[in-house]
């Protein structure tokens, strides 16, 4: 087994701890951002993006516009009475978020490193080992974060905590194996 990277950093949508689903025993499940599927069903539709998104909530807007007047990269844009964010050019700065009066935006998907992740799963370790439990990486899509999910794996297994992966397996072979390498049981998700 080769040494992890702990630095590297993937942007997370969600950690949900005390997970009952998503696998065997108590597990803390890690969502990835980015999916390369758009499933009319999705759960998380929100997630589908690699990168964070921002989030605006109609009812608390007051169209005071300091969000469009703060945003350094000019990605936002009033359409037909709603705030309109181009993705493709937000640095997910949330300068927006910080600036809004109303609480009216938010930020889904954060930037953490497999270190930050791995000190929260790590507090569950008495319960995953009394009922065989441990990590699930989910998403989104793990695939299209190959290099920060193996090395989380990785980083799992050093530790001594049982992995899962939940995935659709929509990537490459060569991707699918060199993810897949530290994984204990896998959930399949044929679509
Ligand atoms: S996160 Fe930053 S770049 Fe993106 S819309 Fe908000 S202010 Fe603009
Ligand atoms: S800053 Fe907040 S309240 Fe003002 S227009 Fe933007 S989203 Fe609406």
């Amino acid at each position: 087994m080769t040494t992890t990277n702990r630095n590297i950093t993937g942007i997370i949508f969600n950690i949900q701890k005390f997970s009952v689903n998503d696998g065997p025993g108590i597990r803390t499940t890690v969502f990835l951002n980015g999916c390369p599927l758009r499933c009319k069903w999705c759960a998380n539709p929100e997630s589908q993006l690699i990168q964070t998104q921002i989030l605006w909530d109609q009812k608390k807007c007051i169209n005071c516009h300091h969000c469009i007047e703060t945003c350094p990269k000019n990605a936002m844009k009033i359409i037909d009475k709603s705030i309109k964010i181009n993705h493709s050019l937000c640095s997910g700065c949330k300068k927006c978020v910080y600036e809004c009066p109303k609480n009216a935006l938010s930020a889904q998907g954060e930037q953490k490193s497999v270190e930050e992740v791995l000190k929260i799963v790590l507090q569950d370790q008495a319960f995953y080992e009394e009922s065989g439990g441990g990590l699930t990486l989910s998403g989104g899509e793990l695939l299209l974060q190959p290099e920060f999910s193996r090395e989380l794996l990785l980083a799992a297994k050093e530790e001594g905590i049982h992995t899962c992966c939940e995935t659709t397996g929509f990537a490459t072979e060569e991707t699918f194996d060199h993810v897949m390498e530290y994984v204990d049981y896998i959930l399949f998700d044929m679509k």
